[in-house]
């Protein structure tokens, strides 16, 4: 994963790639370049670290370089350093290229053509594919001879190239012999071209783009664009011409800006209040006490009439479908298993008929949920998903979705998309118990419950002062645990991973009893363990987990429900959150545990919204 930009058009290209390339730093941050041409040959300029380090060694802009590449790296192949950072040049000089994904078959193809005589300067996948498109380009008179006479040379090369290539990549390509072309190709990564007045963007995600122009293609896999100044084309990579449409691309550049918040995971924490009321806003039928969720409207009988569900996502969206489990079986009533994505993918999975497939992932882009998704469909399951970039490779894989509405979420650590995921995971749980078994009253209380929740979010931000406290008073711990029972256990899980993700603090997510099969062993004078204890059916149970807790010397930090004067005395620090039934507690009890682990990452010093070693969408597997 990583970001991509191109720009062709009438301006200087270079101030243009910089604001592209911070607005997709989210997605990588390892090392960052850019490639310009203004006729002539290329002018490539690279470095380690941050787009704030390639700021600082770039030259004066150009006005005459109207075409160019940038590119945000999240290394895969080869430390982060300037050589091994994208844009790569050919072994000729004349191609440079950009490259999110991996290229598997590297190794091969780098050994035959350093036979042939080409030679590699870094230890990237990505310069195996810059050297093979500078390969054929360099034979392209002779063993093109055979093709159309509408296809040039450059675009030649690139499809020759790319029919050896195996792997993943989005691909934003220039030639020096055609200062006035630029080529992208995908497959398995995002790849989008904005066309503005004059002027085209390329670029992995719709935050690049926005800024110009508001249209889009979105390229499909297996597919390829030619741009020049004349416009463009679009064709598969076997030279198959395609017709693509333009969409509208639906998130406007105020979204995607900070609004006056130090941080885009503090801004997207603060959001969940408007977020999960976009989300469910008209999706909520109050008159006749129903859901209604279009994507899916098609497979409504079938889903009431499934016999079992496997949700599949990764990291917190694993977390969000863990919930789902629970709604899902004690709702609805239908079995449910989650399964981590990567896993699922490779363990020759068993798809009874009936069996519907949800696929959860915030980017729609992630590599081993969509290659999940595709393992379901050959095996015959009906594939839904539930992301939130519109228009992405899961969202166009799957049969039907939903999609999350709550515009782009920045911030690597995943705020506002779990607590919207849950809140689709509960919307459909609703409406299939209502179908199934539960009567019209009863679903109305749910529904009325559920759509008071986002204001009850409101009232726990109000403690963010309060949180940040807490995580002072532990800033100097660095082992914690995250404890919770039924509903809540997937919330520890998560409230341990946001610590970890942005904090690098380590932490343990249990379901509470677990506790003291092994984990309690870990329990010293002072150590944080945070307790997810709000009323509900196993608010006793919890009660006696905390009791352990304190008896061997750890500091309780309690979540607890509004009121609840009895918690108090066992707390060394309290936290709040409205009553509301068991099955909605989720959406507001990891609130404080997002709260906590922001606010402990900058007491330590950490760039919350850049995390170490993390980008955002995985498309890597
Ligand atoms: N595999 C390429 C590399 O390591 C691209 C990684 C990326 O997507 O940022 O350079």
């Amino acid at each position: 994963m990583c970001g991509i930009v191109a720009y062709l058009g009438k301006k200087g290209a270079q101030p243009i790639l910089v604001e592209g390339l911070k607005r997709l730093e989210y997605r990588g941050y390892d090392s960052a370049g850019v490639a310009l041409l203004g006729g002539g040959a290329i002018r490539i300029k690279k470095t380690g670290g941050r787009i704030s380090a390639l700021e600082e060694i770039l030259d004066e802009p150009d006005s005459r370089e109207t075409l160019g590449l940038g590119h945000t790296r999240w290394a895969t192949h080869g430390r982060p350093n300037t050589i091994n950072a994208h844009p790569h040049l050919d072994y000729t000089g004349k191609i440079a290229v950009v490259h999110n994904g991996i290229i598997e078959n590297y190794g091969t193809l780098k050994t035959w053509l350093q036979n042939e005589g080409a030679d590699f300067a870094s230890e990237t996948d990505t310069e195996v594919v810059a050297n093979l498109i500078g390969y054929f380009y360099a034979g392209a008179d002779e063993a093109q001879q055979k093709q159309s006479d509408d296809q040039n040379k450059f675009e030649w090369a690139v499809q020759r190239a790319l029919q050896d290539v195996h792997g993943t990549f989005g691909l934003a390509i220039v030639c020096s012999d055609f200062p006035d072309m630029l080529i992208g190709a995908k497959k398995g990564s995002p790849l989008i071209l904005g066309v503005g007045n004059n002027e085209y963007i390329l670029a992995s995600d719709a935050a690049a783009i926005v800024e110009h122009t508001a249209q889009a293609v979105y390229l499909a896999d297996n597919e390829m664009v030619t741009v020049s100044s004349a416009g463009f084309h679009t064709k598969t990579i076997d030279n198959v011409a395609v017709s693509k449409d333009l969409k509208q691309i639906e998130f406007s550049l105020e979204q995607i800006e900070l609004g006056g918040f130090q941080h885009h995971m503090l801004k997207e924490i603060f959001e969940q209040p408007k977020a999960l009321s976009t989300c469910m806003g008209g999706r909520i039928d109050r008159a006749n006490n129903r859901i209604r969720l279009g994507g899916i409207a098609s497979h409504l009988r079938e889903l009431t009439h499934t016999k079992r569900f496997i949700l599949t996502a990764c990291g917190t969206a694993f977390h969000a479908a863990l919930v789902g489990e629970f709604l899902f079986e004690q709702l609805a009533r239908v079995p449910t298993e989650t399964e981590y994505a990567s896993e699922f993918r490779y363990r020759n999975p068993i798809i009874e008929d009936g069996t519907i497939v949800i696929s959860i992932s915030q980017s729609g882009e992630t590599a081993d949920t969509l290659a999940a998704v595709e393992q379901a469909k050959e095996r015959g399951a009906t594939v839904l998903g539930i992301v939130n970039v519109v228009g992405s490779s899961i969202a166009r894989a799957t049969d039907a979705g939903i999609y999350l509405h709550v515009g782009p979420e920045i911030g690597v650590a995943s705020t506002k998309a779990f607590t919207a995921q849950v809140a689709v995971l509960t919307m459909l749980a609703i409406e299939l118990a209502r179908r199934r078994h539960i009567s019209t009253d009863e679903a109305a209380r749910d529904i009325d419950e559920l759509s008071k929740i986002p204001d009850k979010i409101g009232r726990i931000l109000e403690q963010s002062d309060r949180i940040k406290q807490i995580a002072s008073a532990n800033i100097d711990k660095n082992n914690w645990l995250f404890l919770g029972r039924g509903f809540n256990y997937p919330v520890a899980l998560e409230g341990a991973l946001k610590l970890k993700e942005i904090s690098y603090i380590h932490a343990e997510g249990l379901p509470a009893a677990e506790m003291k099969h092994g984990p309690i062993a870990l329990i010293v004078d002072g150590m944080p363990a945070v307790f997810i204890a709000t009323l509900g059916p196993q608010y006793d149970k919890i009660m006696g987990n905390i009791a352990e807790v304190r008896a061997r010397g750890g500091k309780t930090i309690i979540v607890a429900t509004e009121g609840d004067e009895n918690i108090r005395q066992y707390a060394d620090h309290l936290i709040t959150v409205p009553d509301v039934p068991e099955l909605l507690q989720p959406m507001l009890t990891v609130v404080p545990l997002q709260l906590l682990a922001y606010h402990a990452a900058v007491l330590r010093g950490h760039d919350v919204d850049k995390p170490r070693n993390l980008a955002k969408s995985v498309t890597v597997e």
